[in-house]
């Protein structure tokens, strides 16, 4: 994401651990796990994706206990943050990926890859059809099926649309690695043809308009890193057109990094009218063609027309076809991205999960998850709970819905205890239920989904191998340090996501950074930080190595404008 922007990416592929219960259920437990956990033969796992979920996962999987199969497309993990990086030069592409064999070959070679594309998953019957597109070059495409135990879908998103019209033929994306070299290359080609003879000066200002659409941390990021090239390097190779460059950024909503605290937003804002970016706040854009955009003025509906030279669209993710088609066939038409519960295992399947940007926590069910707690814990159905009953039965609820708690200690905590108070403020000797339902309907409607970030990803698939690491301990020594109590005990202590902030690249060795706890930090010492964090996260020592001496190498020479 960022930018000028990058959000954050404080990856974490430690999170927290996972809490063996005491638990007298059978194995239909949420989590899913099979019955036959004395079974000699190792149970099978495909997992599709090598993105920051299904690598996060591979890391793990103790493959003493499965028999473990990847599919994608890519044989190699990509470092996303860094992406606008590359789009300019700042990092080289190779930088930024680790292939996926290095990955897995610390597990000893046991881990089979397969580089292709997952087209179908058949949750009937077990097994994923894919087809690797390997052989195009003999004229065909070869095709396979696998079967599987367990199913874990990582394929992440695809760009989102919105159906524009002349999106697809005319932006570029930002989203894979060879995305982000054709922007490299097509940046420069739009210098070179600006200079060409015989131009007006017109069409030389055409070239050189770089329109960027979607002001969350991609684009900003992008317009930054955009910025920082065409300033501090192809102003002085191009002189004859250094006055003529413009960037634009649109945005639809009413300020750039609207999911990061006002001061980030309004702090990029200036930054960016500082430095000459063009951002236009609240304009939708209605549809691209080869030389111009057509862009709606929300407020007064005005539509006008802006020339480009380049687009890149960088406006939030879709659905991957694969995901679509399997959503069909378990009940899940209706939605963006695949539900699962808590435990990350897909709503209306026993053996399949999915994590990261293909997936979500269902919200909606979590509501009455709750309510049934309360119920169960008013055993004489008098729709109120002693004090003691009501903490205890909140201590569940925290324990199981983090989200619930995430929301209660920023905002709501308030509202809560002061169920525990009667008006006057005196403590009452019992809570009614109907109130605290209300006061969580409060809460259910601002709970946020998690964002769809690297973070999030990498926990997600840390979170789940752990859960089948412990599977056989877990039937072996069933009593765990904790009893839930309520409707539905689990196994396994549902995924809990830890925020370690989000950081915000604006260019001209600026960063801004939002940290837990509301601290927000912005100016040069944050790109440090910055700087920091993300040699810190890289996936390697390789890629470690590689883009520290990127960075050095571009402060030392600048970045290379040639286009290769
Ligand atoms: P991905 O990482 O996208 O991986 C999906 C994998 O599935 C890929 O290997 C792909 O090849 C594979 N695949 C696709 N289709 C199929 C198929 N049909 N069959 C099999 N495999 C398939 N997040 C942050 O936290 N901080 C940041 O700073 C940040 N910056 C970003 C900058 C950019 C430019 C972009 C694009 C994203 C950024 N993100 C950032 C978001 C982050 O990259 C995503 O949230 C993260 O990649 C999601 O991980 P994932 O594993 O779900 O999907």
């Amino acid at each position: 994401h960022p930018a000028g922007f990058k959000a954050l990416v404080l990856v974490t592929l430690s999170s927290g651990s996972l809490i063996a219960y005491s638990d007298s259920q059978s194995e239909t437990d949420r989590v899913g796990l099979g019955p036959n956990q004395k079974e000699q033969k190792k149970k099978k796992v495909v997992v599709l994706g090598t993105g920051w979920a299904g690598t996060s996962f591979l890391k793990d999987i103790d493959i003493s206990s499965y028999e473990v199969q990847v599919v994608s497309p890519r044989n190699y993990f990509a470092f996303t943050p860094l992406l606008p990086s590359v789009t300019c030069g700042t990092v080289e592409a190779r930088s930024i990926v680790e292939p996926v064999r290095n990955i897995i070959k610390k597990r000893n070679g046991e881990i089979q890859f397969f580089e292709a594309e997952c087209l179908k998953i058949d949750a009937t019957n077990n097994q994923v059809l894919c087809r690797s597109n390997l052989d195009q070059n003999l004229g065909g495409n070869r095709e396979f099926s696998l079967e599987y135990d367990y199913l874990v879908i990582a394929v992440g998103a695809r760009v989102n649309t919105f159906n524009t019209p002349g999106v697809r033929e005319n932006c570029y994306f930002l989203k894979e690695v060879e995305d982000a070299q054709k922007i490299r290359a097509s940046v420069i080609d739009s210098f070179e043809r600006a200079v060409l003879p015989g131009l007006s000066e017109e069409e030389r200002k055409t070239h050189l308009h770089f329109v960027i659409v979607g002001g969350g941390p991609t684009g900003v990021e992008f317009a930054a890193e955009l910025h920082d090239f065409v300033q501090e390097d192809l102003v002085t190779i191009y002189p004859m057109v250094k006055d003529l460059v413009r960037i634009t950024l649109i945005q639809s909503g009413d300020h750039i990094l609207n999911t990061y605290d006002e001061r980030i937003s309004s702090f990029a804002e200036q930054k960016f009218r500082r430095d000459g970016i063009d951002v236009r706040t609240g304009c939708r854009v209605l549809g691209v063609s080869e030389k111009s955009l057509s862009v709606k003025v929300k407020s007064h509906g005005e539509v006008y027309s802006i020339p480009h030279g380049l687009v890149v669209w960088s406006t939030g993710v879709g659905t991957r076809p694969v995901v679509s088609d399997f959503m069909e066939q378990v009940g899940q038409g209706d939605r963006r991205a695949l539900a699962t519960n808590e435990w990350l295992r897909v709503k209306g399947t026993e053996n399949v999960y999915a994590l990261g940007d293909c997936a979500t926590i269902d919200q909606r069910k979590i509501m009455e998850d709750i309510l049934s707690i309360f119920k169960a814990a008013d055993q004489d159905n008098s729709g109120t709970l002693t004090v003691s009953e009501f903490q205890d039965v909140v201590d569940d609820i925290l324990i199981r819905y983090p989200q619930v708690e995430v929301y209660l200690k920023s905002k709501h905590l308030k509202d809560v205890t002061d169920l525990l108070r009667d008006p006057e403020g005196n403590e009452r000797e019992s809570v009614d239920i109907e109130e605290f339902k209300s006061a969580l309907c409060h809460v259910d409607s601002q709970a946020k989904s998690l964002p769809a970030t690297a973070q999030v990803a990498a926990q997600q698939g840390a979170y789940l191998s752990r859960c089948f690491n412990r599977r056989q301990q877990c039937h072996e020594l069933p009593e765990g340090p904790r009893r839930f109590t309520g409707v539905g005990q689990h196994r396994f202590r549902p995924f809990r996501y830890k925020h370690f902030g989000s950081f915000a690249p604006l260019g001209g060795e600026q960063a801004a950074a939002e940290l837990p706890g509301d601290w927000v930090s912005m100016g040069h010492s944050t790109q440090w930080l910055w700087y920091s964090v993300y040699a810190s996260k890289q996936v390697s020592w390789r890629t470690r190595v590689l883009v520290v001496f990127d960075w050095t190498r571009r402060f030392v020479f600048g970045r290379d404008s040639s286009r290769i």
